[in-house]
């Protein structure tokens, strides 16, 4: 299949041509006929599978003939986040520099008087999140009458989000002749009620979400301390000192609050590092992924929400500061190293309360990762944590270890503690325990090998 075949146009043919591409990506073959054809289209595919030109292309070509009227867009696209917009906005300038192409964004951090000079002059294409859209439409700046061709992209990620009865209202305003092309990675109840409600017969293209990882990966875990926050962290900084060849890396964590904090103790530890977080303002972001990309900040500590769908260059090392709680996401961090047959590197910060997770991974990849040096680490009883010996500066993400990063070694000590620890060090009173949750055996699911380590009981945590 090439993408001669599919029947796009002669400018979207040639800006494929000059973006590089050689053949069609699954989800663009099964999408770009149906969406040429003019039907409704539901795709089920997750971001990296290319399923934005899967959208974009088709679209291009739509709109090569007729004319767009004040405040009256002719296709409407509706993405969770700022980034994602962006990146459809830049996707579609890729694949249109040869068109002329008019199109706003209503996004939060875009400057509202611009967008709305655009919409005044009349669009072709508008990229919005649900709620910046309602705004306008609330104030009257915009019409939804006008829209052709409309674009639900990442439901399952706006569902998460919230943003669910926002779209109904939208669907709503739209007029009832019109291609509707829905995208989401899962379909969970709320998603197959709104793709019954709001889908003409669509055409159904599904693509399989990646189970594999690719060979020039070299994957392995170590141990994630002793079960406290300040000795992961340690162990992560052990870690990134003692990786060869560490050109940029990008470490993740499963919460938002962990990224702050691992990223402020970064810091405070000298590396060069910056952090990509949903609460961060739409340019900071952007600033933020480009000081990435350019290479003056070789560290990027993030969230798989703030880090999906973006595109992020090709790293050397992703370190899993936590296991993920869904598999899925183990192989789509990874994802960001190792690519175009290029070596990568990753390594995940394992401890014992992670049997679970590590072998749901174990399970979707179909590898065993090698356990030993978890095995040794119980033994010795070290928990890694006897690691807050220094070690040498050698990683390029390291700058030189600063007088404040040995200062704030004992502001974070501080940090760590627990409210009442202080009171309790005076008093000589003893921690309670935590009577609700009974100390709980660990066990590893699917696998025959039980290393020692992860038979150890584990308390569990409440969350504070
Ligand atoms: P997406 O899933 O839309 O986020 O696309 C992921 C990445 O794949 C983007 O960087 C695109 O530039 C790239 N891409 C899209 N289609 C193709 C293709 N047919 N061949 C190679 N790369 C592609």
């Amino acid at each position: 299949m090439t993408f001669e075949d599919l029947g796009l146009t002669e400018k979207v043919l040639s800006a494929v041509k000059e973006a590089g591409y050689d053949a069609p990506t699954p989800i663009q073959a099964g999408a770009i006929p149906a969406v040429l054809a003019g039907r409704d289209v539901l795709g089920l595919a997750q971001t990296g599978t290319g399923k934005t030109a899967a959208f974009t292309m088709p679209i291009l070509c739509r709109l090569e003939t007729g004319r767009a009227r004040a405040r009256m867009p002719r296709t409407l696209i509706l993405e969770p986040t700022r980034e994602l917009a962006a990146q459809v906005a830049d996707s579609i300038r890729k694949y249109g520099v040869n068109h002329k192409i008019s199109m706003a964004l209503l996004i939060g951090g875009v400057s509202f008087d611009e967008q709305d000079k655009l919409l005044t002059r009349g669009v072709d294409v508008l990229i919005a999140t649900p709620g910046r859209l309602i705004d306008h439409f609330e104030r009257g700046r915009v019409l939804l009458s006008g829209i052709e061709v409309f674009v639900i992209d990442e439901a399952d990620r706006m569902l998460d989000m919230g943003f669910i009865p926002d779209i109904e209202r939208i669907c709503g305003l739209l007029p009832p002749r019109r291609q509707t092309l829905f995208f989401s990675a899962t379909m969970p109840p709320e998603i197959d009620r709104l793709v019954h409600k709001f889908l003409n017969a669509p055409e159904r293209v599904e693509v399989s979400p990646p189970s594999t990882t690719a060979a020039t990966v070299e994957q392995r875990i170590a141990p994630g301390g002793a079960g406290d926050p300040k000795s992961k962290r340690a162990a992560l900084r052990r870690e990134i000192d003692a990786s060869e060849n560490l050109k940029n890396a990008i470490v993740f964590c499963n919460r938002k609050r962990d990224v702050d904090i691992v990223f402020r103790s970064l810091k405070r530890h000298g590396y060069s590092v910056g952090a990509l977080h949903g609460d961060m303002d739409q340019r900071a972001r952007m600033a933020m992924l480009d000081d990435f990309r350019d290479g003056n900040v070789p560290l990027l500590v993030a969230s798989d929400v703030a880090a999906r769908g973006l595109d992020i260059p090709e790293v050397s090392h992703v370190f899993n500061y936590d296991v993920p709680s869904h598999a899925e996401d183990y192989v789509h961090r990874i994802g960001r190293t190792g690519r175009a047959g290029r070596t990568g590197h990753t390594i995940m910060l394992v401890t014992p309360s992670d049997a679970k997770w590590l072998a749901a991974i174990e399970k979707l990849t179909g590898q065993t990762f090698d356990k030993t040096a978890l095995e040794s680490d119980a033994e010795t009883g070290d928990g890694a944590a006897a690691d807050t010996k220094e070690v040498p500066a050698k990683s390029p993400a390291r700058n030189r270890r600063s007088k404040r990063g040995r200062r704030d070694d004992s502001r974070e000590a501080r940090e760590d503690r627990q409210p009442g620890d202080n009171r309790r060090a005076e008093t000589g009173e003893r921690a309670p325990r935590d009577r609700k949750t009974p100390p709980k055996q660990v066990a590893f699911r699917d696998t025959d090998y039980v290393p020692a380590f992860l038979l150890r009981p584990a308390r569990v945590k409440e969350e504070t």
